[in-house]
């Protein structure tokens, strides 16, 4: 009891949104429990009973909208009409690329090399624990997920370099230790080198618009910036004073 509790958590706290799961399988029963335990993670499930509902199935979704509609088809191998193997080939000669885990009667490794030659992520032989079809979903899922973020570059500027992905920041090969607030404004200068900002647009962008109290502020966090990232901070060569308007980076 305790770990399917689990189980449901952390399938739930990696998902900011409901994950859609095509389950094409022609055996009821197996059908049944899929959709018993994968609705139970908290996926959203549609089912299709044979090949060729699976395939007009794929094809009206993808007229109505460019992208598929599923992030993920668990794929039984022996359909009636079209076998999981031609709707594999199928879905990746269109180029759609969601993730597939295709299941299968068969043990054989060369079954298994077939499936994942056509362009299956993972294959499942029957039978099969849920736990061991659900863990593998999941995995699915995640990978699917980590690989549709944006990458979001380094920021490098002379001696500086800032990791937005990782929040950390190098300074002459150092890592050093900055607040949440003095990243945020490091990495809006080094967004937009050379540019000059006025204390109150550096309040606007780093502290918010609901942000109450004056532009000292600012003044007291590029003191501390300074002491971090240059070498003489009373004559910085990173954050630069503007006379009468404000910063600037480089
Ligand atoms: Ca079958």
């Amino acid at each position: 009891m305790y770990t399917t509790e689990l189980s449901k958590y952390s399938a739930k706290a990696d998902l900011s949104q409901t994950s859609r799961i095509l389950v094409v399988e022609d055996e009821e029963l197996i059908r049944e429990m899929l959709v018993v335990a994968l609705e139970r993670e908290g996926y959203e499930i549609i089912t299709a009973a044979d090949g060729r509902a699976a395939v007009e199935f794929l094809k009206s979704c993808e007229s109505n909208s460019g992208e598929s509609p599923f992030d993920l088809v668990v794929l039984d191998l022996m359909l009636p009409q079209i076998n999981g193997l031609d709707i594999c080939r199928l879905l990746r000669h269109q180029g759609n690329a969601v993730a597939i885990l295709m299941l299968s009667a068969k043990g054989s490794e060369t079954d298994r090399v077939i499936g994942l030659e056509v362009g299956a992520d993972d294959y499942l032989t029957k039978p099969f624990s849920m736990r061991e079809l659900v863990a593998r979903c999941r995995a699915l899922l995640r990978r699917q997920r980590l690989s549709t973020l944006p990458l979001i570059p380094v920021l490098k500027y002379k001696e500086i370099s800032l990791n937005p992905q990782e929040c950390r920041v190098l300074v002459r090969g150092k890592e050093v230790n900055l607040s949440p607030k003095e990243f945020r404004l490091l990495e809006l200068f080094m967004s937009y080198a050379r540019r000059v900002w006025s204390r109150e647009q550096l309040l606007d962008h780093v502290w918010g618009p609901d942000f109450v109290g004056d532009s000292k502020t600012v003044d007291v966090h590029i003191r501390w910036l300074r002491e971090k990232l240059e070498q003489d901070p009373s004559h910085p060569e990173y954050i630069v004073t503007v006379r009468g308007f404000g910063y600037r980076f480089g």
